[in-house]
């Protein structure tokens, strides 16, 4: 059966192996006759998915026993909310570094909860750590290391000794290697690099993780998650099972290094395009491209229409940019393989030619 050229921002493609893999697993999942998702959680055969999940990621990025891994529901953006009730307390200031609309979005968050306060604004770039407004008496700093719309990545993380670290990896977790050890907090959701859609992974170093006070929520506590496998209620069972299968698949093609050299390969033939063409255009500075988040202009508006029909028909997919900017974005997480970028730069190619 053909797949489809996917370039979706997220929920987005998965490698095919692990889509058959998960079809073999089905109905029957190793001789259970029973599907992952009709089993419990409490299981010994959930259990056993579930650690040895928790494991594969550990070793993935190297993880030591000073964080706790957890699996939780909600996505991305109930980590919004969690981190400034687990990480500071009420009136404490947290900072936040603007790159784009995730962390503005977050930030808006944090203000409605704590003293949340912008160390650096910027949309379009990531503004030099040396401008940054540091707030003495602050928990933590909070980054996004890939600002999925605009296609703004961090390529080096900023060192921050002072204060613990947070990052939202949603679009660029296991794309490349990162050094947990130099983060309070890492975190993404699933639907972009390694999963289903209502998934997050959290990675948050131990002592960052008090018990709720007394009037405090005990759902929205991170110790409340830790000190139950992540099985504090019936956690997303399925969408946890693909997720190890993702990252079985990650350390099968040989680990993170590799995942960033592919995804610097698929990205570079794009930007190499763009660059050299006269009809599209990159709006951001090299420097700052996104590996994993292409996004581009036309530089005649008119033809947005045209060219996104004609990709369709080509079976290319997912090509439009986020509503709030626009434009065309080619999205190349861990489980859009070669062949489909390949597919999008002759499209893109052709494109240009015929309407020149
Ligand atoms: C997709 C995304 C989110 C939101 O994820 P949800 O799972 O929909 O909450 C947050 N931050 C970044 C950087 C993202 O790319």
């Amino acid at each position: 059966m053909p797949r489809a050229h996917n370039f979706s921002a997220g929920p987005a493609a998965l490698p095919t192996e692990v889509m058959a893999e998960i079809q073999h697993d089905l109905l029957d999942y190793r001789g259970t006759g029973m599907s992952v998702m009709e089993i419990s959680h409490r299981s010994s055969t959930f259990m056993d998915i579930a650690s040895r999940a928790e494991h594969s990621l550990r070793q993935l990025l190297c993880i030591s026993n000073d964080y706790h891994v957890l699996f939780l529901q909600g996505g991305a953006r109930l980590q919004f909310t969690m981190i400034p009730l687990n990480l500071a307390a009420p009136g404490e200031v947290v900072e936040y570094v603007e790159t784009g609309i995730w962390s503005q979005k977050a930030l808006r968050e944090a203000e409605r909860l704590r003293d949340a306060k912008s160390v650096a604004s910027a949309h379009d770039h990531i503004p030099s750590e040396s401008t940054w407004r540091r707030h003495s008496g602050s928990k933590y700093l909070y980054i996004t290391s890939n600002e999925t719309i605009s296609g703004v990545q961090y390529h080096e993380f900023p060192s921050v000794d002072s204060v613990p670290l947070v990052v939202d990896a949603s679009s660029d977790f296991l794309t490349r290697p990162m050094e947990v050890d130099r983060f309070g907090l890492i975190y993404a959701c699933a639907q972009k690099n390694f999963g289903p859609s209502g998934l997050a992974t959290v990675i948050v170093r131990k002592d960052l993780c008090p018990e709720p006070l007394e009037h405090e929520s005990e759902y929205l506590n991170y110790s409340t998650h830790a000190k139950s496998t992540s099985m504090f209620n019936t956690p997303n069972t399925f969408a946890w099972y693909i997720a190890g299968l993702m990252f079985d698949w990650i350390s099968a093609q040989g680990g993170l290094k590799e995942m960033q050299t592919q995804c610097q390969l698929k990205s570079q033939k794009l930007y190499d395009l763009i660059d050299r063409s006269a009809l599209y255009r990159s709006v951001i500075e090299p420097r700052f491209r996104s590996s994993v988040s292409v996004t581009f202009t036309l530089v005649d508006d008119a033809l947005n229409r045209r060219l996104l029909d004609e990709a369709e028909n080509a079976g290319i997919h997912h090509l439009k940019g986020h509503r709030a900017v626009g434009g065309f974005r080619a999205s190349l997480y861990n489980g859009v393989p070669m062949q489909a970028v390949d597919a999008l730069v002759e499209f893109i190619a052709d494109f240009e030619q015929r309407k020149s």
